[in-house]
């Protein structure tokens, strides 16, 4: 099952799998149902069982899309029969408890956390791309999920799982997380004050949707894997490094207690750990180039610079206070995104008031920051719409 499979990660998912039809097929796709002509062709190459669109009012417009792809393919009218339809906010939780072995969840943003729950209700392995339900949710996701229950496509945190293989949960001393420092690495901020969402969304080593583009220029993203990796592998923050790596060719390391440290390198390509966490824990051949070891190649590294981008700093903070913060982090910062590609924020200005969410959020006794054990969905929802509320007040100007 493919959720957000028109997507950066979707489509990746979906080349995997295609040229791997002896390992996989395709049960169902859901899409948020802005590109139905993507989504028709996806279905009539995969022809699965059950197709969801999170959009009710384009319901119309993919069956008459499916029509007329079966059209153009030549199939003759009624020669065509259509996969189960669904369509509304509600029906792509309902995609991911359909009958299957694997969900990938790739849906973009908090709007994945009740496919992440209702596909982890229902006892399927869950390939996750869509960290922020993750991230969001915190002991809520991690309750209902059953020890290998959820494996990791983020390329960072397949390779840490990858590296873990190389010793013992005891005899692990750090995580190393790598990031290519975006296109603006280097800058100081007051030179980060004028850029524009184009030059944001020209990410230096990866192609992938605009979201987690801008979160890569502005290193929220990067603050958004710290946590992950903290609620993924129970590694607590301080044994978390970042480290600034811009060739994007390590995605990532474990320092084990000898000294040792053990990174798994491969060209950057998402088809890679998308197909490690489809066959986990076997791998795909070929499921992406790997380095080109006859020629030369130089990787640096550089500390993160907390200055002119605070993001991660923040991200710790959030992470260790747990409970809502997370959810206020994350649902203030996609507000701010979303400002800040309309042109109405400045880059700057998106994680700092994304910290000044966060820090009415933790003195507000007014908005819920239950912590740990006690937190429930409608915690982590009114939190979500609080802190975007908040967020746009603060960005309307
Ligand atoms: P994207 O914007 O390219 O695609 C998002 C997909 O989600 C689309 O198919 C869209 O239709 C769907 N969608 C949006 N809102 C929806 C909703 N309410 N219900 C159902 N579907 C909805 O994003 P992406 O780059 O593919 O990223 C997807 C997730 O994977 C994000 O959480 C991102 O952080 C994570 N991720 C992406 C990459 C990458 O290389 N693209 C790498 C690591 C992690
Ligand atoms: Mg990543």
């Amino acid at each position: 099952m493919i959720l957000g499979s028109t997507g950066s990660i979707g489509t990746q998912a979906i080349d995997v799998i295609r040229r791997n039809p002896d390992r996989f097929r395709v049960v169902g796709l859901a899409a948020g149902g802005s590109r139905v002509d993507v989504l028709a062709a996806q279905v009539l190459d995969l022809r699965p069982e059950v197709v969801a669109v999170a959009k009710g009012s384009v319901a119309e417009d993919l069956q008459l899309a499916l029509y007329a792809a079966a059209q153009k393919r030549g199939y003759s009218s009624g020669e065509y029969r259509l996969p189960r339809l669904l369509a509304g906010p509600g029906t792509i939780a309902e995609a991911a408890a359909w009958p299957c072995d694997i969900v990938l969840n790739g849906i973009e943003g908090a709007a994945g956390l009740a496919s992440t729950l209702a596909a982890l209700d229902a006892g399927r392995t869950l390939a996750l791309a869509n960290k922020e339900s993750l991230i969001i949710g915190g002991p809520l996701v991690k309750q209902r999920a059953k020890p290998g229950q959820i494996i990791a496509v983020d390329s960072e945190h397949s390779a840490l799982a990858q590296c873990m293989r190389a010793g013992t949960r005891g005899e692990l001393r750090r995580l190393v997380v790598t990031a290519s420092g975006g296109p603006f690495r280097g800058r100081s901020r007051a030179e980060l004050q004028d850029v524009t969402p184009e030059q944001a969304l020209a990410h230096p080593t990866w192609s992938m949707g605009p979201l987690i583009t801008v979160n890569s220029a502005t290193l929220v993203n990067k603050g958004l894997e710290v946590i992950e990796a903290h609620l993924l592998y129970d590694v607590p923050f301080e044994s978390i490094e970042v480290m600034v790596h811009p060739q994007s060719a390590i995605h990532s390391m474990v320092e084990f207690t000898d000294g040792s440290t053990i990174a798994q390198v491969s060209p950057p390509d998402m088809r890679l750990p998308i197909a490690m966490a489809l066959a986990w824990p076997d791998r795909v051949p070929d499921a992406a180039p790997g380095v080109d070891w006859t020629r030369a190649h130089t990787w640096e590294f550089f500390p993160l610079d907390n200055e002119a981008f605070p993001a991660v700093l923040l991200a710790r903070e959030v992470g260790a206070a747990g409970g809502t913060a997370p959810a206020v982090y994350n649902g203030a910062n996609e507000e701010c995104v979303a400002a800040f590609l309309r042109g109405t924020l400045a880059f700057p200005a998106i994680v700092d008031t994304v910290a000044r969410v966060v820090s009415e959020h933790t003195n507000d006794s007014g908005s819920p920051a239950p912590a740990g054990g006690g937190l429930t969905l409608a915690d982590v929802l009114a939190a979500d719409e609080w802190a975007r509320t908040r967020a746009r007040e603060l960005t309307s100007g």
